[in-house]
């Protein structure tokens, strides 16, 4: 599963440098996978795009930016439901192109 952002985010800031996979944007900025940049998923908080985020798998025994998130607002997202393989082969993916 990927993980999502609920707008109880209070913008600290705490989660994005937290991701290995730089899965976490600012809201209103921009995101960018292999090379091509893409309108931001919300803008009033911070966001987490579901295609690069592997809910940590493959690097750490835990969801990192929820480890770190003062207010607890990052969930499962039920719309990326994966299994433990599907989010490992995402990972590697993901190291092979641009993040
Ligand atoms: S669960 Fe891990 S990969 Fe997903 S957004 Fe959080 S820190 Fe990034
Ligand atoms: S750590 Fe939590 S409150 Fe802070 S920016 Fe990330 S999601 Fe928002």
């Amino acid at each position: 599963m990927a993980l999502m952002i609920t707008d109880e985010c209070i913008n600290c800031g705490a989660c994005e440098p937290e991701c290995p996979n730089t899965a976490i944007y600012e809201g209103g900025m921009n995101w960018s996978l292999d090379g091509r940049s893409n309108e931001s998923l919300i803008n009033d908080y911070f966001y987490i795009v579901p295609e690069k985020c592997t809910e940590c798998v493959g690097f750490h025994n835990e969801p990192q930016c929820r480890a770190v998130c003062p207010v607890d607002c990052i969930i499962i997202n039920p719309d990326h439901v994966e299994s433990k393989e599907e989010l490992l082969e995402k990972k590697e993916k993901l190291n092979l192109i641009e993040r």
